[in-house]
């Protein structure tokens, strides 16, 4: 795949920033946020739309873990209805909500499951649906996970854009972060803060500090829009360093995975590979926070900063911010109603012009 030097990400806010490790964090874990439902008296004016896609899209391919051949297909999903995932190999009349409640605590990816049926991996592909403000859509697919492609969100995007994007009549809730969330690890190396802005937008920030030789100190940064989703995001790829994948093949995992399809970063940076920005490896967490993100089933309003955190890090910030605000559930549980309509919605739904 080609990219061009725009993608450096210049005119998003995506920069490289110094890591202050002198920077102390206070201790104390809470969460302080406000969900704001569309009512009379309490608009927010940049409330949106929902959006679903046009038309039924398709992308083929392998899946990360169990590289297992796939079929996806992104078909459009009313309003209210949310984003649900289908498994069309095993039970059709199955959909699993894409919200934290049906997460599984499974390492290095994130996984959903609901009455017996899971799929893995979604993160890529939430963060596509996510980063383009698709807020119905559902998602079917014939094996455990969707298609890994390059390891970024690049051909889901694709996929969406290629679909069309139409508004319908709902209006999106946001979670507005009003005072700080606050998640780490015991020894502090991992850390994900949630703060709130002044400029009423979706701010992340993540730093990549593996104190690993192969893999430099860098940090990426972004006002996360539809525009620098595409521009800036999608095309980063997940990573592994090669002391890793023999530990997942070992497991029977990423078999079908090689250097040329997968960033595997060895003694002197990728192996039979190339970056496509410096900071590729920071910019792609930040596409897993998205997805991630996501399981929160609104739109999101503050400022998050990563610092070495991953999935499960990201699925705790969710359930943090919920717990904190159980007005939020009901809200949430409104705008995602899938179970309601059914799996045959897919086939009862009408355009929305
Ligand atoms: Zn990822």
């Amino acid at each position: 795949m080609q990219h061009s030097a725009d993608r450096q990400g210049r005119g998003h806010n995506l920069s490289r920033i110094p890591v202050d490790e002198s920077e102390s964090a206070p201790r104390l874990k809470s969460a302080r946020s406000v969900i704001h439902p569309f009512t009379r008296n309490h608009c927010l004016p940049m409330m949106r739309r929902q959006r679903t896609i046009a038309r039924t899209s398709t992308v083929t391919g392998v899946g990360l873990f169990h590289g297992a051949d796939v079929t996806l297909r992104f078909r459009p999903a009313p309003e209210n209805h949310g984003i649900a995932f289908q498994r069309i190999d095993l039970d059709e009349t199955v959909l699993i909500p894409a919200l934290i409640d049906y997460a599984l605590p499974l390492p290095r990816r994130t996984a959903i499951s609901h009455n017996g049926v899971t799929v893995e991996t979604i993160e890529h592909a939430m963060a596509a649906l996510a980063g383009l403000q698709i807020d119905n859509c559902i998602v079917q697919l014939d094996a455990p996970e969707p298609p890994v492609g390059d390891g970024s969100a690049q051909h889901f995007a694709d996929a969406l854009m290629e679909s069309g994007i139409v508004e319908q009549s709902a209006l999106r809730s946001q979670l507005v972060v009003r005072n700080k969330a606050y998640i780490f690890s015991l020894d502090r190396r991992e850390e994900l803060t949630a703060i709130p802005t002044k400029t009423r937008g979706y701010k992340l920030t993540y730093e990549l500090d593996y104190r690993h030789p192969d893999l430099p100190v860098q940090t990426a940064v972004l006002d996360v829009t539809p525009q620098s989703f595409l521009d800036a995001l999608a095309f980063a790829r997940t990573f592994v360093l090669e002391e890793e994948v023999a530990i997942l093949q070992a497991q029977g995992l990423g078999l079908r995975m090689t250097p040329r399809n997968l960033l595997v970063f060895g003694a002197d940076g990728p192996i039979d590979n190339r970056l496509h920005t410096p900071d590729e490896c920071a910019r792609h967490k930040l596409l897993d926070c998205i997805g991630d993100f996501a399981l929160l089933g609104c739109d999101l309003r503050g400022e998050i900063i990563a610092r070495r955190s991953g999935h499960r890090h990201n699925r705790e910030l969710v359930r943090d911010l919920l717990i904190a605000h159980p007005h939020a559930n009901e809200v949430i549980r409104q705008q995602n109603r899938c179970l309601e309509f059914g799996a045959e919605s897919t086939h009862r739904f009408r355009r929305v012009s």
